[in-house]
């Protein structure tokens, strides 16, 4: 079926002209796009140049044989798998063994039947057709497996990182930062009396506030900065490359962005949806071995954001 559209290509590698012609004729009259080549060498380039994937081929020819031909094509390492049949007016068994262990998939003895050429060209077409499937579906598969990975670090409500994403970055900046003698801020947010929210609007819409939210900071922040959702209503950015100043500045925009949606919130004191920010920067190396002291640290003002009466930005140095 499928090769009506396209012919499957054949190239025919053989030395004698005439039996390379009858061949040629007899491939063409039942559909197939033939090639010819005179030897091995001869083949192996139009291999090189040509998208071929069945080799009907002599044994004995000069420059170069049909058997070093096969162990060529097998040991080529070139994508997609080569589909050979291998003539010949050997037929001894040793003979046939040999062949078939130098790679070549069938085996034909000369004077040969078309007939039997014919089907043993079906076969080889079949297993051809079932190798392009599978590839294809595994390509599908590492496509859909670079998804699912992608998928297990966002967020689905948020559509930002999640924790473990979160987690596997700060792993790795915080790292960086100790090994090159860099700084890097941490903003921790947390949305103001969102409890209230949830008992006043119900969760549907507490959600919808939750990313919207998420959508206000993904705006506020640069590229090259990471947003998480680090669990329920709080969200954690990191700023590579940032200091305890240039952060506190970041979370205060983020805080005012969000407070400028004056999204209605009548469970709270200011009537609006705001949030509070802790903010910290890693400095250098004697700053903290690992980063989960520096997030302490970020969570520790957030604290202070929030006893300080909320809709702030509190900071804490190391
Ligand atoms: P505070 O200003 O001190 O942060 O007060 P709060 O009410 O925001 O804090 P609290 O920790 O008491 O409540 C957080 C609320 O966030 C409670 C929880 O139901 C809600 N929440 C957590 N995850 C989700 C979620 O996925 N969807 C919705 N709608 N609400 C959530
Ligand atoms: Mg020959
Ligand atoms: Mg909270
Ligand atoms: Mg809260």
């Amino acid at each position: 079926m499928s090769r009506k559209k396209t012919p499957l290509k054949v190239l025919v590698v053989e030395d004698e002209s005439l039996t390379c012609e009858v061949l040629k004729e007899m491939l063409e009259g039942w559909g197939y796009t033939v090639h010819t080549a005179e030897n091995g060498r001869d083949a192996w380039d139009t291999l090189q140049k040509e998208n071929i994937k069945f080799v009907i081929a002599d044994w004995i020819m000069p420059i170069m044989d049909g058997l070093t031909l096969c162990r060529k094509i097998r040991s080529s390492g070139s994508p997609g798998y080569t589909y050979i049949i291998l003539v010949t007016g050997k037929d001894k068994k040793e003979d046939i063994i040999e062949g078939l262990d130098a790679g070549a998939d069938d085996y034909l003895v000369k004077p040969f039947d078309p007939g039997e050429l014919k089907v043993r060209l079906r076969a080889g077409e079949r297993i051809l057709n079932l190798e392009k499937e599978l590839t294809e579906k595994h390509g599908r598969l590492r496509e859909l497996n670079i998804r699912l990975e992608e998928l297990a670090r966002i967020d689905s409500l948020m559509n930002i990182g999640n924790r473990r994403g979160f987690h596997e970055t700060i792993e790795k900046v915080h790292h960086r930062a100790c090994r090159y003698d860099r700084s890097y801020g941490i903003v921790l947010c947390d949305i103001d009396n969102f409890k209230a929210y949830n008992d006043t609007y119900g969760h549907i819409h507490g959600d919808g506030i939750l990313r919207t939210v998420a959508e206000s900071i993904k705006r506020t922040i640069r590229l090259s900065d990471d947003i998480f959702r680090f669990g329920g209503e709080e969200i954690v950015v990191i700023l590579p490359e940032q200091n305890l100043v240039s952060t506190a500045l970041a979370a205060e925009r983020i805080r005012k962005d969000i407070e400028d949606l004056c999204l209605e919130h009548r469970g709270s004191e200011r009537r609006i949806v705001t949030v509070s920010c802790g903010v910290t920067a890693f400095q250098n190396e004697c700053d903290a071995p690992r980063w989960e002291i520096v997030l302490d640290r970020a969570d520790k003002a957030l604290y202070m954001a929030k006893t300080a009466g909320r809709n702030q930005v509190a900071s804490l140095p190391a």
